[in-house]
């Protein structure tokens, strides 16, 4: 038995009717860009996560970009972000003009550590950007406190996040904005690229609409040098169809998840196998299951050996990427980000697994465990 990593096919296939009708929708309308399917989205989104606006845009990538232009950040201004992030968060940071400023992870939580906040604020700083890394809320009551007293904005980076809670809340409009990605494996997949920014703000949102589009508030009129961001109808459509199911879905990971934790359970030790826990006030949507183990590359190649796809979420942490050399950073410098991409592996996750998928998961995760304990066991 072959246990993919996602498998977006039987997603489709549990919803086909649905998106089939939506597809043909756009195409019999030719809406192709914006339109009423992204304007009804938007509306359904903004919704659902609690928020007043929503703001369909072309990916995450350029959802946190705006959203930091939008907000004001401008060139000299300093960002903090963590260094567990996937490296878009620092980059969209860098294309408005900013200087990311990085802050190590917790080591529980993998969110960024809240109390060392602090120490990378400057006179230059201007905003934070939490991450909801693998659909963990970070810990955003402190952060706001940390904001208040340093006149700083919060953008949350909610790309790995939708429908997640924190303190009963939906995440994304917890902040002055909240970003998110549509990419096809994310919680909320588009069929093609997809992003939204979600914001209370009013001035921010009429910001948000003229970046993506040209700086153009009516046809070849252009108030501001803006960018082409704009949603596609087709991923509007897509979009709508499948925030219906999100809820279910993220149940689904959810209940996976507990089970993944259940069959685990007896193995798990601080070296070869931890788990991942769901911290005190989050609701978690798991968009990956994340384990760590200090023989992370033995246990990938078990895995895939047995058939079971995995992934690493990140092998670098983003201070110690290529792109960043220029801001000087060394090994050492963020020690808990550093390990945690020294051992983190993440397990197949997606609302189709089936039980007995994760059984066999479980089953080869075991096995090496088991084997790895009895060859270090003393003769
Ligand atoms: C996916 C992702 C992004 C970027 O979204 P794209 O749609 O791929 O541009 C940003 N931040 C995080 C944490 C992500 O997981």
């Amino acid at each position: 038995m072959k246990v993919p990593f996602v498998d977006l096919q039987a997603q489709y296939r549990s919803i086909k009717a649905e998106i089939d009708a939506a597809i043909a929708r756009v195409v019999e309308s030719s809406a192709f860009v914006l339109g009423r399917e992204v304007e009804a989205f938007e509306a359904e989104f903004a919704s659902y996560v609690g928020a007043r606006h929503c703001v369909g845009v072309s990916n995450g990538t350029d959802a946190l970009q705006l959203a930091l232009q939008a907000c004001g950040v401008s060139r000299g201004d300093e960002v903090v972000v963590p260094a567990n992030t996937f490296f878009a968060t620092a980059e969209a940071v860098s294309t408005a003009n900013a200087r990311p400023v990085f802050v190590d992870a917790d080591a529980l939580s993998y969110t960024i550590d809240v109390s060392k906040i602090e120490a990378a604020i400057t006179e230059r700083t201007r905003a934070i950007i939490p991450v909801h890394l693998y659909g963990q809320p970070a810990d955003l009551d402190p952060i706001f406190g940390i904001a208040a007293r340093h006149n700083l904005l919060v953008i949350e980076d909610a790309a790995q996040a939708h429908g997640a809670r924190y303190k009963g809340r939906r995440v994304g409009a917890l902040a002055r904005a909240g970003c998110f990605s549509f990419y096809p494996g994310k919680n909320l997949g588009a069929y093609g690229e997809g992003g939204a920014v979600v914001t209370d703000d009013e001035e921010v949102a009429r910001r948000l609409r003229l970046l993506r589009d040209h700086g153009s508030p009516r046809k070849y009129e252009h108030e501001i040098v803006g960018y082409n961001s704009r949603l596609e109808g087709l991923q509007g459509a897509v979009l709508r169809a499948k925030l219906k199911h999100l809820d279910a879905w993220n149940d689904l990971r959810r209940a996976h998840a507990a089970r993944y934790n259940e069959l685990l359970a007896a193995h798990a030790d601080a070296v070869r196998l931890s788990l991942p826990r769901e911290t005190a006030g989050a609701r978690h949507v798991y968009h990956l299951y994340v384990v760590e183990s200090d023989e992370r590359d033995a246990l990938q190649r078990h895995l895939g050996a047995a058939g079971v796809q995995t992934g690493i979420h990140y092998p670098i942490p983003v201070h110690l990427q290529p792109a960043y050399a220029s801001l000087g950073h060394k090994p050492g410098d963020f020690p808990v980000s550093e390990r945690q991409a020294r051992r983190v592996l993440s397990l197949p996750m997606f609302a189709e697994l089936t039980g007995e998928q994760i059984a066999r998961v479980a089953e080869s995760v075991s096995e090496f465990v088991a084997r790895a304990q009895s060859s270090a066991a003393p003769a």
